[in-house]
């Protein structure tokens, strides 16, 4: 039997807001957005950090605010305060890594000048030599900032318990992807992702709570499921996933996601930050070691380099690449990564999406003409 502490989990990502209502009562809730925003520095200010994934309802308030060829990520975030939780956050610190999430930041901060508000200017080209300074500088003014709002100053102490934590949620979840990856048929791809997703919302120590416990059930489980029978392998790349149906269709044409590069599942969970050192250090080697992805890169091929070594690596069959409508970054490294694929032979499929895609048959039918043709899986 499957343990409650799933369904728990994955009720809260499908409905963070209705289900997590009684956090605003424990601590401030700061929410912020993709990418790389340092939540451990919110947590050790004794703040909720929590990570604005967009609304997948229509959107019709932020539509007067941001031109109608922004992405859905950004329209549907701004949507989803303007319109539906404006209550739910106490502030914000926005990650600027575009110009789309440069404009959204100005009016952002115009609509709520009267909640705490940061901006916050990771490095775009990581290989300068400026780039480990300039994020470790932006970690130091952020703590001095949180401080002051928060009228405590964060310790040392406070951040490695804080480094710690979320550490331990990562190896965590590093654990059960290893088991979902063997065992296809016991833990779906959208059970798995809806369970990462579950901890840009939730208590870190909670979700490490219940992650422990389907844990316990996958790992005495696994023998009776273990095999790729019947089962593809698939890389899944781009930023976001969304809808998250995505993932079920994947599940229907019998896909097993044994790798990606999503900023909201590998790129987030194999990177841990070391507790020793100087913190803001750490903390910028931690950015500077991650992975490529569009708006943040070192070097303009690694955005197909690391996903040719991911797809080796991991000896999936097919590639899937989400590719969000009018995302300007991806809509620059999508004809190179194209191109790499096919002269590398790898099977490969573009799936543009925006989160208010309602209409999901047209790319299952590619999906499955795909599986079909291309991958020869009836
Ligand atoms: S990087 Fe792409 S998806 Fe992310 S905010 Fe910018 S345009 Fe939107």
């Amino acid at each position: 039997m499957k343990p409650e502490a799933l369904a728990r989990l994955r009720e809260i990502a499908s409905d963070p807001y209705g289900r997590l209502a009684n956090l605003r009562k424990k601590k401030r809730i700061i929410g912020s957005t993709l990418a790389d925003v340092p939540e451990e520095l919110i947590h050790a200010a004794g703040l909720h950090p929590f990570l604005i994934l967009g609304t997948n309802e229509p959107i019709s308030h932020s539509a007067a605010l941001l031109p109608d060829n922004s992405c859905s990520l950004a329209r549907s975030n701004l949507e989803l305060v303007v319109g539906y939780q404006a209550d739910f956050f106490d502030g914000f610190i926005l990650s600027q890594v575009c110009d789309t999430t440069q404009h959204l930041c100005d009016i952002w901060k115009r609509k709520y000048s009267d909640r705490y508000f940061e901006n916050f200017l990771a490095p775009r080209q990581v290989a300068r030599p400026s780039a480990r300074d300039w994020y470790a500088q932006e970690c130091r003014r952020l703590r001095a900032e949180l401080g002051k709002y928060t009228g405590r100053e964060i310790t040392d102490d406070d951040l490695w318990r804080s480094f710690r934590l979320y550490n331990e949620n990562r190896s965590l979840l590093r654990r059960l992807y290893d088991i979902k990856r063997e065992a296809p048929a016991m833990m779906t791809n959208r059970k798995f992702f809806d369970v990462v997703k579950a901890t840009f919302f939730m208590d870190k120590e909670e979700h490490s709570r219940l992650l422990q416990e389907v844990l316990q059930w996958a790992e005495a489980e696994k023998g009776r499921f273990e095999g790729q029978d019947g089962y593809f392998q698939v890389i899944t790349a781009g930023i976001v996933v969304e809808p998250p149906n995505i993932y079920d269709m994947i599940d229907e044409v019998k896909g097993n996601i044994v790798g990606d590069n999503l900023c909201t599942a590998s790129r987030y969970i194999y990177h841990d930050v070391e507790v020793s050192g100087d913190p803001a250090e750490a903390l910028a080697d931690r950015h500077i070691g991650k992975p490529n992805f569009s708006p943040i890169n070192d070097n303009v091929e690694r955005i197909y380099t690391n996903l040719l070594d991911l797809y080796r690596e991991k000896g999936a069959e097919a590639m899937f690449y989400i590719h969000i409508k009018y995302c300007e970054s991806q809509d620059y490294d999508l004809p190179d990564i194209k191109v790499k694929m096919r002269e590398e032979g790898i099977p490969f499929l573009e799936l543009e999406t925006e989160y208010q895609t309602t209409h999901l048959a047209q790319m299952k039918t590619r999906l499955q003409a795909f599986c079909e043709s291309v991958i020869g899986r009836a």
